[in-house]
């Protein structure tokens, strides 16, 4: 968990039943219901809210890595199109990456490394 979320959370919300700042994420293993997580008083154990799972992020590294090849006036229409509707995607199928790795490969000769 990302303890700049948990900074967050906690900031914004009080406890309903004793007012208490001090609230803990649980989730993964410590969550049994089908949620991916609670919010809970770390003071009186209160239930407080349901969290949903955290968004993935788009991956900035291949956002500028897309940008660069979008300016480098080489791509066809369709492989403009293609890098746009990609750019911002946090994650991409096997079908994607393939594509994706066939125009980077033709324009910068090399194939980029998705880390994510
Ligand atoms: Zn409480």
């Amino acid at each position: 968990m990302d303890n700049q979320l948990k900074i967050q959370i906690q900031q914004s919300i009080r406890c309903p039943a004793c007012g208490s700042v001090f609230l803990k994420i649980i989730c993964g293993q410590d969550e049994r219901t089908s949620h991916w997580g609670r919010l809970e008083c770390g003071d009186c154990g209160r239930w407080v809210k349901w969290l949903p799972k955290p968004k993935p992020q788009p991956d900035l590294k291949r956002c500028e890595f897309i940008g660069g090849l979008l300016q480098s006036g080489k791509l066809t229409s369709w492989e403009r199109s293609f890098l746009g509707s990609i750019r911002d995607k946090p994650g991409l199928s096997q079908k994607q990456l393939r594509v994706f790795e066939r125009i980077s490969k033709k324009i910068t000769g090399s194939v980029y490394q998705d880390t994510s």
